[in-house]
């Protein structure tokens, strides 16, 4: 994740998502060589919620 006004990018640790991921990969037989998930928005003090 990142955000598009400031560039701060939250860590996040998200182990279910992961298996999710590689699970969906396994099931197509696809070989991961690698992994990129970005997802881009605006963080919570831009969005106005800080
Ligand atoms: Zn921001």
């Amino acid at each position: 994740m990142m955000c598009k006004r400031c560039g701060s990018v939250p860590v996040v640790h998200d182990e279910a998502l992961q298996r999710t991921l590689e699970d969906a990969a396994r099931t197509a037989h696809f070989v991961v060589d690698g992994q990129e998930t970005e997802i881009k928005g605006l963080c919570e003090s831009c969005s106005g919620g800080g």
